[in-house]
């Protein structure tokens, strides 16, 4: 899958630092941002600035559309109705609106995984009692345990579709399956997994759906949450504030229908803007071309990685749906794992991530000191992992 003619609508790729060009590989902590995304964003400020939801005038009326637009927008990219969509900060803070809109009781009963990330661990545990399925001896988790977690006081089921640390996909279907069984709701953290392969909440048939913009080409400061149309109306709002009543009197108020009782307060308007640019982008590349192209150069990583003597990859090396994203611990002669990426940087102009990546449960179960993340999207060549298993080879001892 050659996807090279979209990297020049990257400015931050034609950045060089010693005269060498960046290889760029951070997403999964944070994407660069297509020309259009930018062209959104200073079209909000150039052109349209006003707020929405509220203003009459023309610019009010310009904004409110085009806010509107992005809803169905990132609908559509789901498949679900715009009023299924939240506009939120990102995906912790969709996360948090759920956790706290259960009124989950402490003796509720959360099912996850230990490898979640912590945006999709701490919500629940400081709420209810969270039930991890345990690691094996790569950190995959025990998916097979599942079954044997759920009890009657099972409440929500929730895990991250691809993980932050393994690339790997969850086996999704039969954990929302299992979950239906019980009774039990069910959340999907697609902060990786949107902006790397398609997604169907209706086929998937899950309750929540959480993401964020900045890992999905987009602004950061603006995330989603999805919910199916009744469970949003039932959710608890997480903030009061304007733009969530329908009517404020002295001896009651009334809130709006969903999704605007849930958007307490002037939204990231020129961040919606600028998600929606993304998401259009991503659509006409193709979801399905993206995770093509990133399971070829998750493949080529994984093998590569595995030939290194001093490395030791994170996560199943065998998923054929694995993304381009490999976590790894490189035993480079003393030097820490945040001081390798350091390195890959400043001696090879290679941006990795470096330490725990929001993952500390996994690297204590691992006894790891840490690790280094490479993660690639759609402008990443072959060429480019070439450059990344080069270095790591001379670093590795
Ligand atoms: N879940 C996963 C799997 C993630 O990778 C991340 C971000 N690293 C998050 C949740 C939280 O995303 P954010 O920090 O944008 O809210």
């Amino acid at each position: 899958m050659d996807l090279s003619a979209y990297r020049k609508d990257f400015p931050l790729l034609q950045r060089t630092l010693d005269g060498e060009p960046i290889v760029y590989l951070d997403s999964a902590s944070t994407t660069p941002k297509p020309q259009t995304v930018i062209d959104a964003v200073t079209a909000f400020y150039t052109q349209h600035t006003a707020n929405v939801h509220r203003g009459v005038h023309l610019f009010g009326e310009d904004a409110t559309q085009k806010f509107e637009d992005a809803r169905a927008e990132v609908a559509s990219f789901l498949n679900c109705s715009p009023a299924e969509i939240v506009f939120t900060k990102n995906a912790t803070m969709s996360m948090n609106m759920v956790a706290a809109g259960l009124e989950l009781r402490p003796d509720d009963e959360v099912l996850l995984t230990a490898l979640e990330h912590h945006a999709n661990y701490l919500p629940w545990r400081v709420r209810a009692k969270v039930v991890p399925v345990d690691l094996g001896l790569d950190g995959t988790p025990q998916w097979s345990q599942i079954s044997e977690r759920f009890t009657k006081k099972t409440r929500l089921v929730t895990f991250a579709q691809v993980s932050n640390t393994t690339g790997v996909v969850a086996p999704v279907d039969a954990w929302i399956a299992e979950a239906k069984k019980h009774g039990a709701l069910t959340l999907l953290d697609a902060a990786q997994s949107a902006s790397h392969l398609p997604i169907d909440v209706k086929a998937l048939g899950c309750d929540f759906l959480a993401f964020s913009g900045h890992k999905l080409l987009g602004p950061s400061g603006v995330g989603v949450l999805y919910g199916r149309r009744e469970l949003l109306e039932k959710l608890t709002p997480f903030e009061t504030g304007g733009g969530m009543v329908a009517t404020h009197a002295r001896d009651h108020f009334e809130l709006r229908e969903a999704p605007f009782k849930h958007e307490a307060g002037t939204p990231n308007i020129e961040g919606v803007l600028g998600l929606g640019a993304a998401v259009r982008y991503l659509r006409r590349v193709g979801m399905a071309n993206v995770h093509a192209h990133s399971r070829e150069l998750g493949q080529q990583m994984v093998e590569g990685l595995k030939k290194i003597r001093g490395v030791t990859l994170i996560g199943s090396a065998t998923d054929p749906q694995r993304i381009g994203l490999c976590t790894f611990h490189v035993n480079a002669g003393g030097m820490g794992q945040a001081d390798v990426a350091r390195y890959l940087c400043s001696a090879y102009q290679v941006l990795c991530s470096g330490g725990f990546h929001c993952a500390h449960m996994l690297h204590h179960e691992l006894k790891l000191e840490g690790t280094v993340r490479a993660s690639a999207h759609l402008f990443n060549t072959p060429a480019e992992i070439e450059r990344l298993l080069e270095a790591v080879r001379e670093i590795a001892v």
